[in-house]
């Protein structure tokens, strides 16, 4: 049984998914007009933790992710200008290009960090027509109102709107920025923003006729359009960063609950900040990495995922080199050590067959104990370690673990293989051929030495004469 923390009800619940094996997440994913730095990529990879431990329990996952490519302006709370629109100013650029070119680059870190590619990968800009329809439906159930630059949703008129914060609806603090006197209540967001008079210097890159004039939708609306699009009304699971949980989700439960009258999610899942050396990540501080900054520094996109694991995704996680450089040299052991297992078989090891098979049961049924308590990695990492240094044979270590990572996801298999070749570790068996070969050479007996190599051609090496010796690696 999976058990999550709902920040809907405040409890941790026992999953229950809309229909049997079968769970529809939606995962808001990046505004694309700058590179996403690691803390942003810490609720994507919440979110892929998420699929993957629900798929480990035998649900099939449609999981659904957006690009957020229009609308999103400055602030959260609808003031100032479209970061994509701004971003393109900046750098010479259209709007468009902007999108095309952070989306690429989001995409590139995202395999990387080997997470799970979303079923649908939707962009706000594609789906102009079904957020316009959805403002329509929200205009004839009575929560819109006009204003000199848009069309807004009057939050008063909903009953529990803001149902999944803490905030209080009347909350002074949230105008304190850029108040927007047009609106009716402080909490009042918009559907639609009118394209501005247009100047030469104001014509915005992206806009769209709709009912109300020329304009663009706001960001809000964009999730609840494509996510009840692509998994209906009600789906099983909404995630996010809790930078979210104050506006950008009461204000999709809105859009949606005000026409539907169903909840549009049934688990809300917030990821929480990562902190660097103590410090909120800020472009003053200097201290926003992207995952390039830290490949520049020898860094893998595996190491910070293994990274990630080392908090629970509900604390505030605190980035140091320090930490990322121990789980590197912790993902490099575990490497190491899968090496070994394949070094050393289990017939060569004395005495290993004598542990009874349910050992290494008990540490899959722990580790599948720890994942669904609320994807609790550091002990299901705490579990991992104690199978690794087990004495169980290492061909039931290595299923084990190679389990375990359809969750992980470090991509041990591969990772282990390719540090072997670099490595050059040849087993035993190759490595006496590679020396009778070469015993035979001296010898002058080249027939006998051409045979020995086809042999060890067979068992999938290959042997290389040079300067500096034979090298050996594996085909
Ligand atoms: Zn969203």
């Amino acid at each position: 049984m999976v058990k999550l923390y709902n920040s809907l009800t405040k409890n941790v619940e026992d999953f229950k998914s809309l229909h049997p094996l079968s769970v529809g997440m939606y995962a808001c994913g990046p505004t694309v007009y700058q590179f996403a730095h690691i803390g942003n990529f810490r609720a994507y990879a919440t979110a892929d933790l998420l699929v993957r431990v629900l798929q480990y329990n035998d649900y099939d996952v449609n999981f659904v992710m957006n690009i957020t490519d229009v609308g999103h302006l400055v602030s959260d709370a609808d003031t100032g200008e479209d970061k994509l629109e701004k971003s393109a100013k900046k750098e010479g650029k259209t709007a468009w290009e902007v999108a095309e070119f952070y989306t690429d680059a989001f995409l590139k870190d995202y395999q990387a960090l080997n997470l799970t590619p979303p079923a649908t990968l939707c962009k706000a800009t594609d789906h102009i027509k079904e957020q316009i329809d959805l403002i329509q439906r929200i205009e004839e159930n009575g929560f819109t109102y006009t204003t000199p630059d848009g069309i807004y949703f009057d939050t008063s008129l909903l009953k529990d709107y803001g149902k999944l914060s803490s905030f209080d609806k009347t909350d002074a603090g949230f105008t304190r920025v850029d108040a927007n006197d047009q609106k009716k209540n402080p909490r009042d967001f918009a559907l639609w923003k009118f394209s501005p008079k247009s100047t030469p210097d104001s014509k915005r890159d992206m806009e769209w006729n709709s009912p109300w004039g020329k304009g663009f939708p706001g960001w809000h609306i964009e999730c609840s359009a494509m996510s009840m699009k692509y998994l209906g009304e009600t789906f099983d699971i909404h995630t996010g960063g809790v930078d979210h949980k104050e506006i950008h989700h009461p204000n999709e439960i809105a859009q949606a609950e005000s026409v539907t009258h169903k909840p549009l999610a049934k688990y809300w899942l917030h990821s929480s900040f990562m902190l660097v050396a103590g410090q909120k990540m800020s472009k003053s501080l200097e201290n926003t990495y992207t995952l390039y900054d830290l490949e520049k520094e020898g860094f893998s996109a595996l190491d910070l995922r293994y990274l990630y694991f080392n908090a629970h995704y509900r604390q505030e996680m605190n980035f140091t080199f320090e930490a990322l450089e121990a789980g590197a040299n912790a993902l490099k052991k575990l490497r190491q050590e899968i090496v070994k297992w394949d070094e050393a078989p289990d017939e060569e090891v004395e005495g290993e067959r004598s542990r009874p098979e349910g050992t290494v049961r008990e540490y899959e049924k722990r580790f599948l104990e720890a994942v669904n308590d609320d994807l609790n990695m550091s002990k299901a990492l705490g579990v991992m370690w104690e199978l690794v240094k087990s004495d169980n044979p290492s061909s039931a270590k290595s299923t084990a673990l190679f389990k375990m990572d359809r969750i992980l996801g470090l991509d041990l298999k591969a990772q282990s293989i390719e540090m072997r070749k670099e490595q050059g570790v040849i087993p035993g068996h190759i490595q006496a051929l590679v020396e009778e070969r070469q015993q035979m050479r001296k010898e002058k007996r080249f027939n006998a030495a051409d045979h020995i190599r086809a042999q060890i051609k067979r068992l999938g090496y290959d042997i290389e004469d040079t300067v500096k010796g034979v090298k050996v690696r594996k085909i």
